[in-house]
């Protein structure tokens, strides 16, 4: 992409709106305009980020054997009404009525409408297990949308829903999610911990959430530092096997992490003292097992092995999307702006020519934009007419983990700038070799 065409509506001034630093950055890197509280339109470069969040939810998601589909996000009242939540759910539920005066919704969540497909259409055990999910927009009428994408009214979320005959296999269903959250959480870059919750409204005993740590998280947590020390790496596993995931629950949850809702003073002070931390944190997931709360109430049964009719074990497993470009910019940024870790960076490298219409130069970069598009990348080529200053403060603010810096100098001496925005450092090399090397990293992703 060329700068000189693309739309970029960079802010120079702080928005005064913006409370939190991921807010500040994403209205001034031109991701986001709001429509109204708590409601975005997502720019180009705010919606191809979203665009690369999504697909990681897909891939692992598909990687853990869970089927993707998608539900309306208009819905009938009748369904919630069946359920109990029609009244259960309170003002949070944007409600509204159609020209024949029924009662509709927006989905807030959809665990009635799957459990109605799956009771229409699934009879036997033979058909279980079974793992459905969407990536679709909710509808929250929060009392205080705030923090950008953070907490709006409209957010994106992955949501999932497991169907198993045993509880055993449920639980296996829960650990499962749990594995493919932690890779799904690590891809983008982020540290999200499971930690012990509350279920809220979607009802239910086991559920853990994942926070990302932040001084600007809206939940208290409450943990043993040595959970941060944890991480799933690049280890095999295989999701059919109910030992291993188990096994990777227990190593992530066995020592103390909790949010206030759950916190257990005694168990906390049981931790050594210097092991012991008191902290913020912003929830960019949420799994949950049930049982048969939502089968027993819509009647969502299937044939067991010995004929006899059984409600189904069901969880259900949440991912923010939206929410997790906040959580990513506050993970990782400095006071120049954004810096996008490789995983979900809009534009994979900067392409910065400091003589814009000097024919050598503009060679050069034309050169290094084939070479990089030609590998399979993405380059962001800032092709204006600006001075150098302007240039490197904007590739600065929007955060593209790589730049390409070419100059007059340079090129003298057949080299170019490549620069990591994270440590700041630079290094000269010749145009080839910065392909490569850009090349190589995200091949090794
Ligand atoms: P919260 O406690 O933050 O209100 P929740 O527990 O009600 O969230 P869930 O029902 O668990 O939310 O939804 C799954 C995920 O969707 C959450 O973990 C969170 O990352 C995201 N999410 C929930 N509400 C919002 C919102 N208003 N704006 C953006 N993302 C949200
Ligand atoms: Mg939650």
């Amino acid at each position: 992409m060329r700068l000189s065409r693309y739309f970029l509506p960079v802010l120079k001034e702080n928005p005064s709106e913006a409370q939190i630093v991921s807010h500040r950055l994403m209205l001034r890197a031109g991701m986001i305009k709001q429509a109204s509280a708590g409601i975005y339109s997502w720019l180009p470069l705010g919606f191809k980020v979203l665009r690369k969040i999504e697909n990681i939810v897909h891939e692992e998601q598909q990687r853990a054997g869970h089927m993707p589909m998608l539900m309306p996000t208009i819905q009938s009242a009748d369904l919630w009404r069946e359920s109990g939540r029609y009244d259960a759910y309170g003002a949070e539920m944007l409600r509204f009525k159609d020209r024949h005066e029924r009662d509709m919704l927006f989905t807030p969540t959809a665990e009635e409408l799957i459990t109605d497909i799956f009771r229409a259409h699934v009879g036997s055990y033979k058909d279980l297990p079974m793992t459905m999910y969407q990536i679709q927009w909710k509808f929250r009428d929060e009392i205080r949308p705030r923090f950008g994408v953070m907490r709006g009214r409209e957010f994106f979320m992955k949501d999932g829903y497991n169907f198993d005959l045993t509880k055993e296999d449920a639980l296996h269903a829960y650990n499962r999610h749990l594995v493919s959250y932690l890779r799904t959480y690590e891809r983008m870059g982020l540290q999200a911990i499971p930690m012990r919750a509350d279920s809220g409204p979607i009802g239910g005993d086991d559920t853990h959430e994942f926070l990302v740590l932040a001084e600007t998280g809206e939940s208290e947590v409450f943990y043993d530092s040595a959970v941060t020390d944890l991480s799933f790496g690049d280890r095999e596993i295989d999701y059919d096997d109910h030992a291993q995931c188990a096994g990777v629950m227990e190593e992530f949850t066995n020592l103390y992490a909790r949010t206030d809702e759950t916190h257990d003073e005694a168990l906390f002070n049981a931790i050594p003292e210097e092991r012991r931390r008191i902290a913020r944190g912003i929830e960019v997931g949420q799994i949950f097992y049930f049982g048969t709360k939502y089968s027993d109430a819509l009647n969502a049964v299937v044939q067991g092995p010995d004929g006899k009719q059984v409600p189904v074990h069901m969880g259900s497993h949440g991912i923010g999307v939206s929410r997790l470009l906040g959580a990513i910019i506050e993970a990782s940024h400095d006071d120049k702006g954004i810096i996008w870790p490789e995983g979900v960076t809009p534009y994979h490298c900067g392409i910065v020519n400091l003589k814009q219409g000097d024919a050598e130069e503009d060679g050069a970069c034309d050169a290094l934009y084939q070479s990089l598009t030609a590998l399979g990348l993405e380059p962001l080529y800032d092709d204006r007419n600006e001075r150098a200053g302007g240039k490197f403060a904007t590739m600065d603010l929007i955060g593209l983990p790589w730049r390409i810096t070419v100059g007059p100098r340079g090129l003298k001496n057949g080299v170019v700038e490549l620069t990591s925005r994270r440590t700041g450092q630079s290094e000269e090399l010749p145009p080839e070799e910065a392909v490569k090397r850009v090349a190589g990293i995200y091949a090794a992703l």
